[in-house]
Order: C-alpha cells, then sequence, then structure tokens
C-alpha cells in the first residue's frame, strides 16, 4: 500500500512523514491526534513498514518482503512483525492497563531483532490507566536507541501534559470522519456569514446558532452520563465525602464529554473554512472536505478571497487554542465571529 494509500486520505500526513523519513529527522515519539482512528492505525503501519523494509522505496515499504508482509499481518491485530509491537485496550475494561505498558516499554529497550527500528504503537492511547500513563512516561523521556513511539487518539486532552509535551503532535485531517448532521445549521449560518462580509446581524445569527448546539450538547451530556453513573440508585448511602466525590466524578465527566462536542463543531467549522480557502486558491474542488456544500463554496471562495480566507482559518484556529485554555467561552466565540466577518472589535457590552 505504502504512503501512496495514506496520501489519499491524508495527503499533509502522509507527505510529512515521508519528508520527514527522507531527511532523517524523524522525532522519537509521535502523537497521532484527529477524527480518523483508522487513518492513524494507517499511517501508523505505514510508518512501520518503511522503517524496516527489506528494500524500502520513496514512496515506503514494498509491501511484498517478509518484513513487510509481517507488519501487514492481521493476526495478532497489528501484525507479527517481532519488532513492531501494537498495544490495544483489553476488551472487557477498555482500559490499558500497567503490565501491557512495562511490556512495551520492555520491548522498546530490546534491540531490534528482525528489522532496524522497534516501533510502539499505542491505539486509543487516552485508555490507559493513569497508572499505566506514569510508567511510560519515563520511557517518552528517555526514548531508547533505534526505536519509535506511537500514540494514536482522537482525545488528546484525556492524556497527560507530559505525555502530550514529550511528543511531536500530528494532526489527521477530518477526512473520512463522519459529518455530524447537527453542525449543518452551524455550518449553514457560517457560509451566510461569509457571503454577507460586514454584517454584524449575520455574526449574531451564527453566534445563536453555535449557541443552539452547544446548549442542546450540554443537555445531551448530561443526560449521558446520568444515565451512565445511576448515581439516582445510591440515595440511601449516607457517606457525604462518598457523594462529594461522585458529584465531582459527575461534572467532570461532563465537562469532558461536553469539550468533546464542542471541539468537534470547532473542527467541522473549521473545515468548512478550509474549504472557502482551497476555492479562494482556485485549486481543484475534488479538495474540498465538505463535497456536499461545493456548488456554495466554489464562489464564495472567490468573493470571500485569499487574504480573508486564510485570515478566517487563522481565527478559527485562535479560538480553538483559547477554548482549550478555559477562557469565557461566550466572550472568546463572539470575538472571532465578529471577526471574521470583518469587524474587530467585539460589539459593545450590554448589561
Ligand atoms: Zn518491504
Amino acid at each position: 500500500m505504502s504512503f501512496k494509500a495514506l496520501a489519499k486520505s491524508q495527503p499533509a500526513v502522509a507527505a510529512v512523514l515521508q519528508r520527514s523519513i527522507e531527511n532523517k529527522r524523524l522525532a522519537h515519539a509521535y502523537l497521532f491526534t484527529g477524527d480518523a482512528l483508522e487513518d492513524m492505525a494507517l499511517a501508523a503501519r505505514e510508518l512501520a513498514k518503511a522503517l524496516n523494509c527489506e528494500s524500502p522505496t520513496k514512496q515506503g515499504g514494498c509491501d511484498k518482503c517478509e518484513a513487510c508482509q509481517k507488519i501487514d499481518a492481521t493476526t495478532p491485530p497489528g501484525g507479527q512483525h517481532p519488532d513492531v509491537q501494537w498495544v490495544f485496550a483489553e476488551s472487557k475494561s477498555r482500559r490499558i492497563r500497567i503490565d501491557l505498558m512495562r511490556e512495551l516499554e520492555r520491548l522498546l529497550r530490546q534491540k531490534p531483532g528482525m528489522g532496524r527500528m522497534k516501533v510502539g504503537v499505542v491505539f486509543e492511547a487516552d485508555r490507559q490507566t493513569p497508572e499505566a500513563a506514569n510508567a511510560f512516561l519515563k520511557t517518552l523521556e528517555e526514548p531508547p536507541d533505534r526505536s519509535l513511539i506511537l500514540l494514536l487518539t482522537v482525545q488528546p486532552e484525556q492524556l497527560l501534559e507530559t505525555v502530550q509535551s514529550r511528543c511531536q503532535r500530528i494532526q489527521f485531517g477530518a477526512a473520512g470522519a463522519k459529518l455530524n448532521p447537527e453542525h449543518a445549521p452551524v455550518l449553514d449560518a457560517l457560509l451566510a456569514l461569509l457571503g454577507e462580509s460586514g454584517s454584524v446581524l449575520a455574526a449574531y445569527r451564527l453566534l445563536g446558532a453555535v449557541r443552539g448546539f452547544l446548549d442542546a450538547e450540554k443537555k445531551r451530556v448530561e443526560a449521558e452520563v446520568e444515565m451512565r453513573m445511576q448515581l439516582d440508585r445510591y440515595r440511601e448511602v449516607k457517606d457525604e465525602d462518598w457523594h462529594k466525590k461522585m458529584e465531582e466524578e459527575r461534572e467532570a465527566q461532563v465537562e469532558a464529554a461536553y469539550r468533546r462536542a464542542r471541539g468537534k463543531l470547532m473542527v467541522g467549522m473549521e473545515w468548512l473554512l478550509r474549504d472557502v480557502l482551497v476555492c479562494a486558491q482556485e485549486a481543484d474542488a475534488k479538495l474540498l472536505f465538505h463535497q456536499d456544500r461545493r456548488e456554495a463554496l466554489v464562489p464564495l471562495g472567490r468573493k470571500v478571497g485569499l487574504e480573508r480566507a486564510m485570515d478566517n482559518v487563522a481565527v478559527i484556529e485562535e479560538v480553538q487554542e483559547q477554548l482549550e485554555r478555559n477562557v469565557n467561552e461566550s466572550l472568546a466565540l463572539e470575538v472571532a465571529l465578529l471577526r471574521m466577518c470583518g469587524l474587530s472589535a467585539p460589539a459593545p457590552v450590554v448589561t
């Protein structure tokens, strides 16, 4: 398959990995994040092949030699190559326990047996128990020679900050990920805003649509956590500390689920703005992520123009960073959306 297959769904990722191998500037550890776990697994496999193939080409592994075939093997999942180790969550607990990470660590510290590089792939790295993540931290701090660690996750925010900071992050595009139909009103309002440049009304309509989606999500995740935790059943428990702890846990779970939902909406908006940028560059419309909106996007790209299209992508990236840092959500969103319609200052707040 080689990197060519990856390039179909993740061209940017394939290019970065290929270039890093070519220039021999591969990091010791990567954090693969984004929406598409399958694409991340594909990238991990292609990378392992490129590094261990008996006759690699610029396109990566040859797919034919023994090393490539062992890495491609599906039993056990993740392959049969002795130098490539995959770690999956246990099927019952859905957790990655400390012993699994210790085993991986041991393998990474050995010399490669068959190939040139040891590759450890942690699928759904966010499933690690805190003990597992802590134990593995040492390996990340002092990665063994000729080893490569790949952490795959759709929820990077669940990983320890110290883990995140020790890995080079590679963002997988949303291609291949399913579009959430409930994002549609927000995306419609975003397109309307871009079409009516300078309209404060359009900006507030978009803000209203975003607010509407987020409020509904909040209710949905609250109900979901409620159902999962079934706290009502424990009303009889007298221990107040226990109730306090459970309440904190409930709040933390709601907050985390809400953030994930908000993050996905922001990514959906970012991809629409990237589509506008693609159209502003008059690039091939086949590259568009939101193919269903192609007819609206093509003329809009020309109208918005390259400079504003680029600014808008920067604005949405910035607001995502701000939201990760716990800023005031409403204010951050409002300022961002007003900037997108060409108004740099936030409207005066009426109290
Ligand atoms: Zn090969």
